[in-house]
């Protein structure tokens, strides 16, 4: 599969719902394993393939690296996950998005989720995450319904974002920084 490349606002895609899978084949395989060369190359600790403009509910994470840089990859993929409980505790932590590049804002969101899952070899799964993996697991299943951590945010702020965003796509690449 040829590299992927990473949809950026304003591109509309990001706004689909994805659709489920219906069968875990080689070729799922072969664009996640795609998908988790192009979020380790961006670098991101989370992709969802609406993000590489396949709207699949389908998504990689790697949160290894987050804590300790000298930890070893453990990619996780998850096919049509779903949230299945989350805590009343909640959580208020710095989040950005690849789709979104160099943007940052503070987000709450529950501390502790469970959440359903098929593996890469079709076999049902399910995961109890806090901490990092936890707000990335409801950031990458929030994209497949066609949500983007900014939703989270004031409108104001909300706007200030898309505009800048739709402003930077009217004008073309940014020249280079000599
Ligand atoms: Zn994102």
């Amino acid at each position: 599969m040829a590299k992927l490349d990473i949809i950026t606002l304003p591109d509309r895609k990001l706004r689909m719902r994805s659709a489920p899978v219906e069968r875990v084949d080689d070729e799922v395989r072969k664009l996640m394993d795609s998908m988790l060369e192009a979020m380790y190359e961006a670098p991101g600790i989370g992709l969802a393939a609406v993000q590489v403009g396949v709207p699949r509910r389908i998504i990689t994470i790697d949160v290894a690296q987050r804590e300790d840089e000298s930890a070893e990859p453990d990619p996780l993929f998850l096919i049509n996950p779903e949230i299945l409980w989350t805590s009343d505790e909640r959580q208020t932590a710095e989040e950005g998005c690849l789709s979104i590049p160099e943007y940052f804002a503070e987000v709450e969101r529950p501390a502790e989720v469970r959440v359903a899952y098929i593996d890469r070899d079709g076999k049902k799964q399910e995961i109890e995450a806090n901490g990092v993996l936890a707000i990335c697991l409801q950031h990458e299943i929030d994209h497949l319904d066609g949500k983007l951590f900014i939703d989270y945010l004031s409108k104001l702020k909300r706007d200030m974002v898309i505009k800048k965003f739709a402003k930077q796509a009217r004008l073309g690449p940014k020249p280079p920084v000599l």
